[in-house]
C-alpha cells in the first residue's frame, strides 16, 4: 500500500464512522502570536476544546502538516540520526468534539489497525495513564477496561504522566492519553528479550504511533482538575510510522515517498544509500528537510533572518551543509529534488503544486547564496576545532560562533551541528552578547541616518529569541520588541 492509499484509507475510514474530511491547516501559522508553526493536529482546533467556538462538525478526521523544530516538540536532533522522527510529517487524526469518546476511539482504532489496514494482534502493545496521586489525577480504568475487549491484558500496559497525560498549558483542557505501539523487530530480536512488554522507550523497533488523546478534565488556576461539562477525543497518527510497518520496512526512510527522494540524491552526488553511517545520516537529513522547506515556503512563508523564516532557513542551510560537506554535492540539489518531492505529494496537497516555481526558485536562490560562504565558513570552524582540540578546550568562544554566524551566514544550531560531530560544544552567552552588541549598533546607526523619521520594515520590529520557549503546546514566547 502506497503513501497515497494508507493516507486515504485513514480518511475514508472516519469519513464512514460519521466524520467529515477537512483539509489541513496551513503549517505555517500567522495570525497566532503565540505558536509559529502547527506542531500536533489539535492546533487548529484549540479554540472548541478551550470552549471559545463551536464546532460546527461534531466529527472530523484530517491529516495535518506538522513541524517540530522548537521548543516543547523540538525533533531536529534526532531526524536522520534516528528512523522515525521527521522535522516536518503528516499526523492524521480522527476528532469529537463534545461527542463520541474513549470506547468508540479505542473500538475504531483496533479496528482500523487489525482489519483495515491488516497489522498483526501480535505485534501490537497500548500503554494506558497509570494516575497520579499526588496530583489528583485518577488512574485511566475506562481505558484499561475499553482495551481489554481487544487486546490480552499483558499487552496494555501502565505509563506516568510524562507519555499519557496530555495538558494544553498550566490551565485549560487535559487529559490521560492511550497510545498504540507496534513492534517491527524481527523474530530473532523479539527472541532476546521474549516474554517483555514493550513500548517505544524499551526498544527503538518498539514504535510509537498513534496517540489517543480522551479531553476530560479542565485544570483550574490553582491546579485542581474539575470534570469538563463536554469530553473531546483527540487522536494524532503519524503517516509515515505507520506506512513503514504496512510497508514492512525498518525506517520510515525506506517507505515508497522517502526511497524517491533518497533516489534522487543519491543520483546526483553519487553516494549509494547504505554504505556509511554518516552518508546514511546526510542522505535522510536532506530527504526530510526539503519537505518541511517546500510546505513552508507553499504555505507562504519564504526564508528570512527573523521569526519563522529563519527557522526555515536554518533547517535549509542545515540540509546544505551535509550535501556539501559529507556527500561533496557543490551545486544545488534541493531545488531539483523539490521537483521531485511535488511530484510525490502534490496530488495530496495542490498547494505545492500551485507554488511549485516558487518553491524551486527560492530554494535554488537560497542555496546559492549559501554556497558562496559554505566553503569558507567550514574552513574556519575546521581551523577554530583544531585550535581548540590542541588547547585541550572543548568549547568554541561565543565570538567566534557569532563570527560564523555572521560573516558565513551559519545558524547557531549549525555550528553547533558541527561542534557536537567533533565532541565540542558552544558558548551561547558569549554568542547572545555579541549578536545583542551588534543589535544595538545596527539600531543606532539606523535612527542616525533617518533622523527624526523612522520606518521599519515588519521583520526589523522583532528580534529573534530562539526557539526554546515553548512551555505548553499553544504557549511560546519567541519575540521581544526591540
Ligand atoms: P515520540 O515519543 O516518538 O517523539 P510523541 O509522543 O512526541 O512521539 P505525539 O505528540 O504523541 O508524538 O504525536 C502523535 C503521533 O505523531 C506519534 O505517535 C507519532 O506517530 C507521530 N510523530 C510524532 N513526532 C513525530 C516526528 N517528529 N516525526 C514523525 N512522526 C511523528
Ligand atoms: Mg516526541
Ligand atoms: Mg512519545
Ligand atoms: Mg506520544
Amino acid at each position: 500500500m502506497i503513501l497515497e492509499e494508507i493516507r486515504n484509507k485513514f480518511l475514508s475510514f472516519f469519513e464512514e464512522k460519521g466524520h467529515t474530511i477537512v483539509p489541513s491547516a496551513p503549517m505555517v501559522i500567522k495570525d497566532d502570536p503565540t505558536l509559529m508553526f502547527t506542531n500536533a493536529g489539535m492546533v487548529p482546533f484549540k479554540e472548541f476544546f478551550l470552549g471559545n467556538a463551536i464546532a460546527k462538525d461534531k466529527r472530523v478526521t484530517d491529516t495535518q502538516k506538522c513541524l517540530r523544530v522548537s521548543g516543547k516538540h523540538n525533533d531536529l536532533d534526532e531526524v536522520g540520526v534516528d528512523t522515525y522522527h521527521h522535522t516536518m510529517f503528516e499526523m492524521l487524526g480522527n476528532w469529537s468534539f463534545g461527542d463520541y469518546f474513549k470506547e468508540e476511539s479505542i473500538a475504531w482504532a483496533w479496528e482500523l489497525l487489525t482489519e483495515v489496514y491488516g497489522i498483526d494482534k501480535n505485534n501490537l502493545y497500548v500503554t494506558i495513564f497509570e494516575g497520579d496521586e499526588k496530583d489528583g489525577v485518577p488512574r485511566d480504568t475506562e481505558s484499561y477496561d475499553f482495551w481489554k475487549k481487544w487486546i490480552a491484558e499483558d499487552r496494555i500496559i501502565e505509563a506516568n504522566k510524562d507519555d499519557n497525560f496530555w495538558e494544553m498549558g498550566e490551565m485549560g483542557p487535559c487529559g490521560p492519553c492511550s497510545e498504540i505501539h507496534v513492534d517491527i523487530r524481527s523474530d530473532e530480536e523479539k527472541k532476546k528479550v521474549d516474554g517483555k512488554t514493550l513500548v517505544n522507550k524499551d526498544h527503538p523497533q518498539v514504535i510509537e504511533v498513534w496517540n489517543l488523546v480522551f479531553i476530560q478534565f479542565n485544570r483550574k488556576a490553582d491546579a485542581s482538575l474539575e470534570k469538563l461539562p463536554e469530553t473531546h477525543i483527540d487522536t494524532g497518527m503519524g503517516l509515515e510510522r505507520l506506512a513503514m510497518v504496512l510497508q514492512g520496512v525498518q525506517s520510515n526512510y525506506d517507505i515508497d515517498l522517502f526511497q524517491k527522494l533518497i533516489g534522487q540524491i543519491v543520483k546526483q552526488s553519487g553516494f549509494e544509500y547504505g554504505k556509511t553511517e554518516t552518508t546514511d545520516i546526510a542522505l535522510r537529513v536532506i530527504a526530510d528537510h526539503v519537505r518541511a522547506i517546500a510546505f513552508s515556503i507553499s504555505d507562504g512563508q519564504l526564508p528570512s533572518n527573523t521569526g519563522a523564516g529563519y527557522v526555515i532557513r536554518r533547517i535549509l542551510r542545515r540540509a546544505v551543509r551535509y550535501g556539501y560537506q559529507t556527500l561533496k554535492m557543490n551545486e544545488p540539489f534541493l531545488a531539483p529534488l523539490s521537483k521531485v518531492l511535488i511530484q510525490e505529494m502534490g496530488e495530496a496537497f495542490p498547494e505545492l503544486v500551485d507554488n511549485k516555481t516558487l518553491i524551486e526558485n527560492v530554494i535554488r536562490e537560497e542555496e546559492l547564496s549559501f554556497f558562496k560562504t559554505l566553503e569558507q565558513g567550514i574552513k574556519r570552524i575546521e581551523i577554530i576545532l583544531e585550535n581548540q582540540k590542541a588547547e585541550g578546550i572543548k568549547q568554541i568562544p561565543g565570538e567566534q560562533v557569532f563570527e560564523l554566524y555572521d560573516t558565513f551566514g551559519f545558524p547557531y544550531d549549525l555550528t553547533e551541528l558541527m561542534a557536537r560531530e567533533a565532541g565540542m560544544t558552544l558558548d551561547q552567552a558569549g554568542f547572545d552578547k555579541a549578536l545583542k552588541v551588534q543589535k544595538d549598533r545596527s539600531r543606532s546607526a539606523t535612527s542616525l541616518k533617518t533622523d527624526d523619521w523612522t520606518e521599519v520594515q515588519k521583520d526589523d520590529k522583532e528580534e529573534f529569541i530562539g526557539y526554546d520557549h515553548l512551555e505548553a503546546d499553544v504557549k511560546i514566547t519567541r519575540y521581544r520588541k526591540v
